[in-house]
């Protein structure tokens, strides 16, 4: 590197993001920005007119993805790609997504500040509807731009009082041209940890190495519905009983596989919900997660025994149904490469490390060679009006993408 290394400015950047915060803003200090209302539009609008000011030649696709591109000397050669998301969750933080969005922008002023002439086009992109909250698919818009899922599929996909993708993309005028997927040279998405290890281990950059794998598991358990007193204990078929059982099985999983295992119960429904009924039926979901495939499959599979082998014993019938999957993702080697030598260059303390959450970058990484970069967030907070990151860190990892994108864009 020359002695005239470009830096961020980390004034500029902070600024759009509490910018950006006012759009949707709650009184708790957080943002509600879900995909395709007005306020997500707003933000859009915001971001693309920061993006025509950079220079930047500024396209919707058919699923509302906004791609703004920089113009480099090769014009046919094919871009170098970072981005996130700006739709937020309904209590939603300042810098879930944002940031990387955001970082992005950043880098192209500061490519235009410092003069720099890349060979390859750089090109910032806002995927639609990461979150899924709204519209119940997470990481929409990369899915139908690499082919995950059709655009006819996301537009048929409906909030809770009906309104589709298609005519809320049409109200809010984000729905652009349905043009073929371009190539990618690479790629890089700039995200908030969402979790505490870079700040436990007082770090400033997480180099993402690739994704875990995760499953979602709706489980339904069925016995009699019967009454609290005259049943004897041992006569009854209560699912609930299954239901204890295997929750203590699923949590020792998370022992035997740990440190890597995640194992989350998030939701639990007995019906018919009454205090002096035996149930008829227990409904809950079990979130499996672990970075490395062999300990994967066999949480899923102990997961599934365990299910099977409570109802047996319990005399109930019962089944564990998969209804959400996401294998996970090895991230490209040069781009890891591409950050690693930023980390090394610039020297800030980094370890590498995988992504316990989803992102767009899981979609991408199927066509196009991409990894991921992580700045800490305070107390691990994410998905919480709270959500909040230091100053220093967003511009450590504003610097860090800069790097990675130019060691990219110049060859
Ligand atoms: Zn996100």
């Amino acid at each position: 590197m020359s002695n005239n290394i470009p830096f961020i400015n980390a004034e500029r950047l902070w600024n759009r993001l509490m910018q950006m915060a006012e759009i949707g803003a709650t009184a708790a200090g957080g943002c509600n920005r879900q995909a395709l209302t007005d306020e997500d539009a707003a933000g859009r609008e915001l971001f693309m007119s920061w993006c025509r000011d950079a220079g930047c030649e500024v396209r919707l696709d058919a699923i509302g993805n906004i791609f703004a591109r920089r113009a480099g000397r090769k014009t046919t050669a094919a871009p170098v790609m970072t981005g996130s998301h700006l739709d937020t969750q309904p209590t939603g933080g300042k810098f879930d997504g944002i940031y990387g969005v955001l970082a992005g922008l950043e880098v192209l002023d500061t490519l235009n500040d410092f003069n720099i002439e890349t060979d390859h086009p750089v090109e910032v992109v806002v995927w639609t509807n990461e979150e899924g909250s709204r519209f119940d698919t997470a990481m929409m818009g990369s899915a139908v731009w690499s082919g995950a899922m059709t655009k006819e599929q996301a537009y048929q996909l409906h909030d809770l009082d009906g309104a589709t993708v298609e005519a809320e993309l049409q109200r809010i005028g984000q729905c652009g041209l349905d043009t073929p997927r371009q190539p990618v040279h690479a790629a890089f998405e700039l995200h908030i940890e969402q979790g505490p290890i870079l700040e436990s281990e007082n770090l400033d950059i997480g180099v993402v190495t690739g994704v875990q794998h995760m499953c979602r598991y709706r489980i339904n358990i069925r016995g009699q519905e019967t009454h609290a007193g005259p049943s004897p204990m041992s006569q009854r078929r209560d699912p609930m009983m299954a239901v204890a059982r295997i929750l203590s099985e699923l949590y020792q999983l998370a022992d035997q596989h740990a440190p890597g295992a995640r194992v989350t119960i998030g939701y639990i429904r007995a019906e018919p919900g009454s205090p002096n009924t035996v149930p008829g039926e227990v409904v809950f979901t079990a979130d499996l997660r672990h970075p490395d495939a062999q300990h994967y499959a066999a949480m899923l599979a102990a997961c599934e025994d365990s299910v099977s082998s409570a109802c047996t014993a319990f005399k109930l019938e019962g089944e564990a149904t998969r209804i959400w999957e996401a294998p996970g993702v090895s991230f490209d080697a040069n781009c890891i490469a591409a950050v690693r030598n930023a980390v090394c260059n610039r020297n800030y303390p980094a370890m590498e490390m995988i992504s316990g959450a989803g992102h767009d970058a899981c979609n991408i990484a199927a066509v196009a060679p991409i990894s991921m970069i992580f700045v800490p967030c305070e107390d691990g907070l994410s998905h919480n009006e709270a959500e909040n990151i230091r100053p220093d860190h967003a511009a450590a990892g504003a610097n860090i993408l800069l790097d990675a994108i130019m060691e990219c864009a110049l060859a």
